[in-house]
């Protein structure tokens, strides 16, 4: 922990990548873990942009069921310890794979959506863009003005990652000098990449999971075992009391 929070404050250009883990203690369960909605559905099957196209009202039924509990959802101390790295100038910027928009929530600036949010609905058709805020979940499904069933605005598995987000996602983790790698499984391509691509332009790569992933043995410098809600809040205590010695 003393290492790794020293990283932070030597001036090095950090980064985080972020995963469901980090909201877990949000009340958001986790694809793999144990949660309602992910043992009673298959996530592959309905979040795949092919089961939406042949049967958007299903995916529309559960999609509905997950928003509840996303909008519900508070930031918990892991994302407002992200927040007061940024606010301290130790962090440049989150890239997240998690739709749940709660680093925004928690008040970090900086925060690259790599699979898209749920607060939109995009139309396939015309590529309008709409705040779920304007419909009801209540009759579904959601239709775009020019007459097309929306889609909610996460990227779903078999559709590619938004370009500038990609792009800014690359650029970051090949520029960064320290990556912290936050609560995420690192099996979902092309996310899982980054941190391999970090390692390889030099950058140290700090782990923050209760369990080993599966950069754990190949690609993680240092390991900092332990739910993000305890370990983040106490490296970034750690960081801060370094600025101010
Ligand atoms: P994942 O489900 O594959 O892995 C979750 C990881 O979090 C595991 O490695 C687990 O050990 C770890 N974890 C569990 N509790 C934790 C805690 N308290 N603190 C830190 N880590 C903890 O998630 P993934 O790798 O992010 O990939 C799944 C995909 O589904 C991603 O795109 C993800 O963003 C998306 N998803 C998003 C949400 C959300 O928006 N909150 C929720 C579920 C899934
Ligand atoms: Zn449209």
């Amino acid at each position: 922990m003393t290492d790794v929070a020293k990283l932070l404050t030597n001036g090095r250009r950090a980064i985080a990548l972020t995963g469901a883990g980090i909201s877990v203690s949000s009340g958001i369960p986790t694809f793999r873990g144990q949660g309602g909605l992910w043992s009673r559905f298959d996530p592959m099957e309905f979040a795949h942009i092919e089961s939406f196209r042949s049967n958007p009202v299903r995916s529309w039924e559960l999609f509905a069921e997950l928003a509840k509990g996303l909008f519900a959802a508070r930031p918990n101390p892991a994302h407002l310890a992200l927040a007061e790295l940024e606010h301290h100038g130790l962090l440049r910027c989150i890239i997240t794979q998690n739709i749940d928009g709660l680093h925004q929530a928690a008040g970090s600036r900086e925060v690259i959506e790599f699979h898209g949010n749920a607060r939109e609905l995009v139309c396939l058709n015309c590529r309008a863009h709409y705040p779920a805020s304007m419909f009801s979940f209540d009759s579904l499904p959601p239709y775009c003005n020019c007459g097309e069933i929306l889609k909610p605005g996460a990227v779903f598995f078999g559709e590619p990652i938004p370009k500038t987000a990609l792009l800014r996602a690359y650029a970051e983790s090949q520029q960064c000098q320290v990556m912290l790698v936050i609560g995420t499984s690192a099996l979902v391509e092309p996310a899982a990449s980054l941190p391999l691509v970090a390692k390889e332009h030099g950058a140290i790569i700090v782990e923050i999971n209760p369990e080993p992933s599966a950069l754990t043995a190949t690609v993680t410098d240092y390991l900092l075992e332990g739910e993000a809600e305890v370990v983040l809040p106490q490296l970034a205590a750690a960081a801060t009391n370094y600025l101010a010695i």
